[in-house]
């Protein structure tokens, strides 16, 4: 039960980006004050009144809600928030190191020191990006030598296992909260802080700091690998004329496997399982730890693969050369209900196919403003219709829902070519055919 007594712990979400918006609303939704902070002042300035600087379904309604009471505010000025709260949860990028596969935590590390700096009562210090093991270890030790003085502050880990496109629901029912490193007193803190989650039964692990980094990274690398497990699969299946649909179905009847994460195709990409299992490898590779190494190796090789398989695909398709051909490309974002591109599979097809001289036309419901930063040579179409008119062949590269219901018949009368690559496996193939389409997937053989 709350103790009455102690006023709720008031709360700091240090980066804002997809993870930290997200949390800060959730935890104003659970009832607590929080203040946001990041260090880019249109982040902050947009989350100020209310506006979602990314696609995040249910995510503006949630944060309109608890800024406009004031419960949810934020800053750039971390001083301020720091004096205005207990709970400091970090949530700043962890990204991929330039030219190595380790990860960046050099953003982690300046915003908890910076935190620690700035304290001017005693706080709990809660770290939330996805971190390689052994990083909060030493973060321990930063934290005590930048103490001011008379301040006391624990670091303690609480890793985010939130999906973007259902991070809001992840958020604020979460299949399971992990606590690394805690004491009686901050794990009480802890408990407190995710109340109404722990009240619906949600399971709640407490462990030491480095099993609460490493249970993020590895539910990432399993992840990772069973889709790129199916992918090996579905080059047998094509091999064999087997259809690796039906087999992921069958598969995934029995519960010790699950039917998720089991969709053959251009693989897996965004902000977190590649330079998650890249920096698993790093990692691992520094612990000696070589099983662990190899096996990331081959997922993540794997998963590269299927890219250049759908360009081979296309090029087919196209007899050999896209030189100058027009090709449109349904999807930019990395997955359906999200505008985030970071590495995608989808722009990232669609960049190579550029590259070798193809017109490309990208149409993402969500995506094309995010796109066009990162790649705008490319072609952009407002629409479906727009991206398709005139194709000598269309790919299917994200599986939003617009695309797998889209008519394959009023799709053909636009087109000029009638070849589609179904790189996600989530056209209804029959239908497509009927309609006078050669459909080309991947883990299917190419007659029906
Ligand atoms: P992001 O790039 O969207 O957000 C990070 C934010 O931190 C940016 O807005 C940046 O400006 C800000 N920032 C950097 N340094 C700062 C500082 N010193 N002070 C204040 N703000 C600072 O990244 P993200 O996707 O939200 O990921 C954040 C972390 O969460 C990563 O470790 C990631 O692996 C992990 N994570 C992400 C997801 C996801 O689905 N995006 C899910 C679980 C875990």
């Amino acid at each position: 039960a709350k103790n009455t007594d102690t006023p709720a712990p008031r709360i700091s979400v240090i980066g804002t980006g997809y993870l930290g918006a997200t949390h800060a609303a959730a935890m104003a939704e659970m009832g607590f004050e929080v203040i946001g902070v990041d260090t880019d002042p249109a982040k902050v300035a947009a989350l100020a009144i209310g506006e979602v600087p990314f696609f995040e379904p249910g995510l503006p309604e949630l944060l309109r809600k608890h800024v406009s009471t004031g419960r949810l505010r934020f800053t750039t000025d971390l001083a301020e928030a720091t004096a205005l709260s207990d709970v400091h949860f970090i949530c700043v990028g962890t990204p991929q190191q330039r030219g190595s596969n380790a990860a960046n935590t050099s953003y982690v590390e300046a915003a908890t020191v910076e935190v620690v700096r700035n304290l001017t009562h005693d706080g709990l210090i809660v770290g939330k990006s996805t971190v390689p093991v052994g990083t909060a270890g030493r973060l321990r030790v930063a934290v005590q030598s930048n103490l001011p003085s008379g301040i006391h502050a624990e670091l303690i880990w609480n890793p985010e296992f939130l999906r973007e496109g259902k991070a809001v629901a992840d958020t604020l029912t979460p299949d399971r909260i992990v606590i690394g490193g805690t004491s009686a007193a901050s794990e009480a803190i802890m408990r407190e802080v995710y109340a109404v989650p722990i009240a619906t039964g949600t399971p709640v692990i407490v462990c030491d700091l480095p099993t609460a980094e490493l249970v993020k990274v590895s539910a990432n690398a399993f992840l990772a690998t069973k889709i790129s497990f199916i992918n090996a699969i579905a080059e047998v299946c094509e091999a064999a004329g087997a259809n690796v649909t039906v087999l992921a179905d069958a598969l995934g009847h029995d519960i010790r496997i699950g039917r998720q994460f089991l969709n053959a195709g251009l693989g897996f990409g965004g902000g977190c399982l590649p330079k998650d299992i890249r920096a698993l490898m790093h990692r691992s590779g520094e612990l000696g730890a070589h099983s662990a190494v190899s096996l990331m190796q081959q997922v993540d090789e794997i998963n590269m693969a299927q890219r250049q398989r759908v360009i081979d695909l296309t090029l087919e398709a196209l007899g050999g050369s896209v030189l100058n051909r027009r090709i449109g490309i349904l999807g930019a974002a990395f997955k359906p209900d999200t505008d985030d591109v970071r590495d995608s599979p989808a722009l990232n097809v669609a960049a190579a196919l550029h590259l070798r001289g193809a017109q490309v036309i990208v149409f993402d419901p969500e995506a094309g403003t995010t796109a066009k930063k990162i790649f705008p040579t490319l072609g952009y179409a407002d629409s479906t219709d727009e991206a398709v008119t005139n194709a000598d062949v269309v790919l299917v590269l994200t599986e939003w829902p617009e695309f797998v219901s889209a008519d394959p018949v009023r799709l053909l009368g636009l087109a000029q070519g009638a070849s589609v690559i179904d790189a996600r496996n989530c056209i209804d193939r029959a239908a497509w055919e009927q309609a006078g389409w050669t459909v080309r997937s991947l883990g299917r053989s190419a007659q029906p």
